[in-house]
């Protein structure tokens, strides 16, 4: 049985103001079965672990190099994080994609570098507008898996991250059919090509999910929690999502 996670993801928003929003979440996450999670900007990182305490709230990077240490201006090891309180690291987010031309081989490199520092992947991947219009969604997600996810992965260091570039920041999602036509075939694809721990992979869905849609969207099949990007930034919202799950 796999157990619900709910991240947030608050992309390059928030500071000390925010920070105190988390505050009013840890109540609940004393109480969930759910597994919850928080990625804010890397600013903010250790000072929101040092927050949370010993509450049972994961705190997790956005991205990180693929390298341990060197001339890397402006860039963060995985190994970094670890050392502020990270727990987990978003990988290959469409906006990574997009911003900084991160290729299937570089969130594929990133990986393997936050494994080898301890941490969990939360590896994205999701199709274009028009790549699903031009009907090619499960080429591209097929093609992304295969690229993105190295050989050694486990249920234990990894999660999954279908969140359609579309969907992001638009308040438009897929219909349920879709969504579980996706999550369906990344749970096949990760069957066929490994043979132990496919099961235990957690699949989220992100784009769009917001307190309104999220009961519908967690009682698809093969969908194991979200990806929240805007209603993560409220805590109000970001709790009503959790109650959801
Ligand atoms: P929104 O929830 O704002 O659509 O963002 C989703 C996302 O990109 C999470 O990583």
């Amino acid at each position: 049985m796999r157990r619900k996670l709910a991240a947030g993801n608050w992309k390059m928003n928030g500071g000390s103001v925010e920070l105190g929003e988390i505050r009013t979440l840890m109540g609940r996450a004393a109480t969930r079965q759910t597994d919850m999670l928080i990625c804010p900007p890397a600013t903010l990182i250790d000072r929101m672990r040092a927050l949370l305490g010993d509450a049972p709230m994961a705190v997790g990077g956005q991205d990180c190099h693929t390298a341990t240490s060197g001339a890397h201006t402006g860039d963060i090891s995985a190994a970094m994080l670890v050392d502020a309180g990270a727990s987990h690291v978003i990988i290959g987010h469409s906006e990574r994609r997009q911003d900084h031309g991160e290729t299937d081989a570089t969130v594929r490199a990133k990986t393997t570098a936050a494994w080898n520092a301890g941490l969990i992947a939360v590896i994205c991947i999701g199709e274009t507008l028009q790549e699903r219009e031009n009907g090619q969604t499960l080429d591209v997600i097929g093609a992304q898996l295969s690229g993105s996810i190295p050989d050694e992965m486990t249920p234990a260091t990894t999660v999954i991250a279908y969140e359609p570039v579309w969907a992001i920041g638009t308040g438009l999602t897929p219909s349920l059919e879709q969504i579980a036509e996706v999550h369906d075939f990344i749970r096949d694809q990760l069957g066929a090509r490994f043979a132990d721990g496919a099961d235990g992979v957690r699949l989220l869905y992100g784009g769009s999910v917001k307190p309104s849609n999220a009961a519908d969207i967690f009682a698809v099949s093969n969908v194991d929690g979200a990806l929240v990007g805007g209603a993560s930034l409220k805590a109000a919202d970001f709790g009503a999502i959790i109650d959801a799950l």
